[in-house]
């Protein structure tokens, strides 16, 4: 068989544990046989990563910006334990963390909808998918604890040295104070990057935000929105026939439940962490959700939202059998081949990634699923298998 010929090469950024196993096993068995592959590998392996002193992360990011597609496997976000264990010279930063600060943008997370695994909400048909702010608010917080009684006040010194004073409170006796901020550009980033993701997967925007009780806070992020869709993206939306909608954060919480999905979902910083997770685990698993981060700079990078599966890997270690499910780090990859092939005008291969998810949704509907998705299905056909099997059973619906 002819494989599926590249021009442009990928960046494949490797990484941890369990998941670095299914890499492997992924572009062994799904793509190396199909398609003559093309990428600038990357090792964020942690040992690496403590190696080359975390250059190699940047480096990596730097290539996504040269070539604009990238595709990477989960990786170990250290802490103490994982210094002790890996015997690192420093605690390196999160990877993704440290790749977004290169690229910028904004994360956008959607399950893989497939027929005898259901939602929790009945109503759910098809994905939402979820965009989180990634930057400021209480994430980047500064809290005082107050003693006892005084004032607390907000206070602003411009460069040319004028200060401008709000009151917070009159203090009685004992309490707590926050300081929080954004930024203009960083707020502008993301609407753009969610107006322009919704334009490219042709499905509606939702925006949501508090800006009844946060007049200013709040409601500056609601204007950005608005101005943008109206000075650049109402004709583009009008043209591909989908909407962008604001409403109060209560209500499109309050919403999502009754709609039946197919729409983006933008969220500030803490909501969308907060309904990542609420969204994630009503659609069924962690292991059926992609994510891929859109840069304003027009760069895409595809990974699973998953991490590197610990446990699995430990007992694999000592002896065991892969049994973690690899749908999404697949669609990973697939979703990077197709967009590579979107790019360079390659259709042959941005069919492969269609025929390959297309192959793994019909696997699994047929009954034929990692354990994780057999304690949540109710196909009544159901047949737990091993990675390995799994990959079989693709491969002969491919
Ligand atoms: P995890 O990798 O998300 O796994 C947590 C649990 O979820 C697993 O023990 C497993 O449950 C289940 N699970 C997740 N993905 C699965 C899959 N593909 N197939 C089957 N089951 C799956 O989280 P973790 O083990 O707590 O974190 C490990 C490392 O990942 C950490 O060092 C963290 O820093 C890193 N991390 C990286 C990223 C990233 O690179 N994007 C994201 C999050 C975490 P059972 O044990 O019940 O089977
Ligand atoms: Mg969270």
């Amino acid at each position: 068989m002819n494989k599926i010929p590249m021009t442009t090469p990928i960046v494949e950024m490797d990484g941890d544990e369990m998941t670095r196993i299914l890499w492997k096993m992924i572009k062994d068995e799904l793509i190396l046989p199909y398609v003559d592959l093309k990428t600038e590998y990357y090792d964020l392996g942690l040992e690496h990563r403590n190696e080359t002193g975390d250059q190699v992360t940047k480096d990596s990011a730097e290539a996504t910006l040269k070539y604009g597609v990238a595709v990477k496997c989960a990786t170990i976000t250290p802490n103490a334990a994982r210094v002790k264990e890996y015997n690192l010279s420093e605690m390196w930063k999160s990877p993704n963390a440290t790749i977004r600060a290169i690229l910028d943008g904004t994360v956008f997370r959607a399950p893989i909808i497939v027929k005898g695994i259901n939602p929790c909400v009945r109503n759910w048909k098809k994905p939402i998918t979820l965009a989180r702010h990634a930057y400021g608010d209480v994430y980047k917080n500064t809290e005082i604890k107050i003693p006892g009684a005084g004032k607390a006040e907000l206070v602003f010194t411009a460069a040319d040295g004028t200060e401008t004073r709000e009151l917070i409170h009159e203090f009685k006796g004992p309490g707590i104070i926050q300081g929080i901020h954004n930024t203009i550009a960083s707020i502008t980033s993301f609407a753009y990057a969610c107006f322009n993701y919704a334009l490219e997967t042709k499905q509606d925007l939702w925006f949501a935000t508090k800006d009844t009780i946060s007049k200013k806070y709040d409601h500056t992020f609601k204007d950005i929105f608005e101005d943008l869709y109206e000075s650049e993206y109402k004709d583009k939306f009008e043209k591909a026939g989908i909407k962008y909608f604001y409403t109060l954060i209560d209500d499109a919480v309050a919403r999502v439940m009754k709609e039946e999905g197919g729409f983006i979902w933008a969220c500030k910083n803490y909501d969308g962490d907060v309904m990542s997770d609420m969204v994630s685990s009503a659609f069924g698993s962690l292991s059926m959700m992609t994510s891929v981060l859109v840069s304003p700079k027009g760069v895409f990078e595809y990974e699973a939202a998953h991490g590197t599966i610990q446990k699995h890997y430990y007992r694999y270690l000592e002896g065991e059998e892969p049994k973690s499910n690899p749908v999404a780090t697949i669609f990973a990859w697939t979703g990077a081949l197709k967009k590579r092939g979107e790019l360079d005008g390659n259709a042959a291969l941005t069919e492969f990634g269609d025929k390959l998810e297309k192959a793994v949704i019909k696997t699994i509907e047929s009954g034929v699923m990692t354990a994780d998705l057999s304690r949540i299905s109710d196909n009544p056909n159901c047949k737990t298998v091993n990675t390995h099997d799994f990959f079989e059973a693709i491969k002969s619906n491919m």
